[in-house]
């Protein structure tokens, strides 16, 4: 057993409490989450931090196979210029220098207060490295295409590709990747998966595309030899709401172009959906930010994602933390927190494990220091570190 204190604690399932001691057993399940008690720092037994405690984080998208592109994708290019750029680039590295970047970006997220990620894969080179790490991942294996011929095969490698994952332990499930690179019939395909992560509306030419078939990624798909899926007069978040299921699980990613008609729209056709955001990234390619304050507005369920090290600095979702304080400062620093822990756990389907300091849960214990714990805000000195170690999580 072990207590464990801080100056706040965030159980992000209540308001944060000052001086409350939280007591794991020694798998880290929550056992007890205390009261106040303003003589803790003088409690024997007890471990107290300077700082806050949350839940361990939970990003919810992620693309850990990319993190060998850690510096080398120019910024500001737009969507279509850093999708050209990434087949280039990506090409120019060895699998063991792919593989070697990996293993650190995964031990590296895991130190500083990630406990679970929701990882894209194309290929299956992340996979040994996920299967052996304490981070808990649901792989989203991803297919794109617009050539009506190799739908059929796309599927079939998804399928295979998810039966490995599984075969090695991990959790997984095949996904589309973007309404303006994959056609009807392929979302068809897809459609048996229960948990879908969809890239949408992470570009204005994205919309463009659909609404007057024009713009930078209509070029970009023609220089290739392809042919553009026809414009449909709709925004393209229309293109990923035709193929949904009911009831199906669906987490919408950037929604850096998403109107508040858009939004509607989604909660009308599907009533499990997590707006996953992803700031630093849309700042890195588009220069732009998502719509935060409709989409809080209008209740959403929000997650959050580090996307990748070819379009972030970071996988560590304190820095999307900071990012976002730095421009909304007015939302409660508890508010944010839930997107990063609770948010994604419900993103990926594991609340009853992850997100919330809760009895029975074992959610991980996110230390934040350099806190300013007047004002409860981050500030650029802000660190994050993962307190408890050898969680064991069996999230099947
Ligand atoms: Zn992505």
């Amino acid at each position: 057993m072990r207590k464990i204190a801080a100056h706040y604690l965030f159980p992000i399932s209540a308001p944060p409490r000052r001086n409350a001691i939280l007591t794991l057993g020694d798998d880290g399940e929550v056992l007890d989450l205390s009261a106040p008690d303003s003589a803790l720092q003088e409690r024997e037994g007890v471990e107290f931090y300077s700082g806050a405690l949350t839940p361990g984080f939970v990003n919810a998208h992620c693309h850990l196979e990319l993190s060998h592109l850690r510096g080398a994708m120019p910024q500001h290019t737009g969507l279509a210029g850093f999708i050209s750029g990434l087949a280039a680039r990506r090409a120019a590295f060895t699998a063991e220098q792919a593989l070697r970047a990996i293993a650190l970006a995964d031990a590296q997220l895991y130190a500083a207060g990630t406990v679970a990620v929701g990882d894209i894969s194309n290929i299956g080179l992340t996979f040994e490295v996920k299967a052996h790490s304490p981070v808990f991942y649901h792989t989203f294996v991803e297919r794109f295409g617009l050539r009506r011929e190799d739908v059929a095969r796309a599927a079939r490698s998804a399928e295979a590709l998810a039966a490995e994952a599984v075969r090695l332990g991990l959790s997984a499930s095949v996904t589309p990747h973007a309404p303006y690179s994959t056609l009807p019939e392929l979302y068809a395909a897809l459609a048996k998966s229960s948990r879908w992560s969809v890239h949408n509306q992470e570009s204005s030419d994205e919309n463009l595309l659909f609404r007057e078939g024009r713009g930078a990624l209509h070029e970009l798909f023609s220089a290739m030899g392809l042919t553009p899926i026809p414009p449909t007069g709709k925004s393209s978040i229309h293109h990923t709401l035709q193929h949904v299921g009911e009831a199906q699980k669906l987490l919408l990613v950037h929604n850096t172009c998403t109107s508040a008609a858009d939004y509607a729209a989604a909660a009308e056709r599907c009533k499990n959906i997590s707006w996953v955001l992803c700031p630093a990234s849309n700042l890195y390619i588009e220069r732009r930010l998502p719509p935060l304050q409709m989409l809080r507005d209008k209740g959403a369920a929000i997650a959050l994602g580090a996307d990748s090290l070819a379009s972030n600095t970071s996988l560590n979702l304190l820095d999307e933390l900071k990012l976002l304080a730095a421009h909304f400062p007015h939302v409660p620093l508890g508010e944010m927190l839930r997107w990063a822990t609770l948010g994604g756990a419900e993103a990926l389907g594991v609340e009853h494990i992850f997100g919330t300091f809760e009895k029975g849960k074992r959610p991980g214990v996110t230390l934040l220091s350099n806190l300013d714990l007047d004002k409860l805000k981050l500030t650029p000195q802000t660190k994050s570190t993962l307190l408890t170690k050898k969680n064991t999580y069996i999230c099947r």
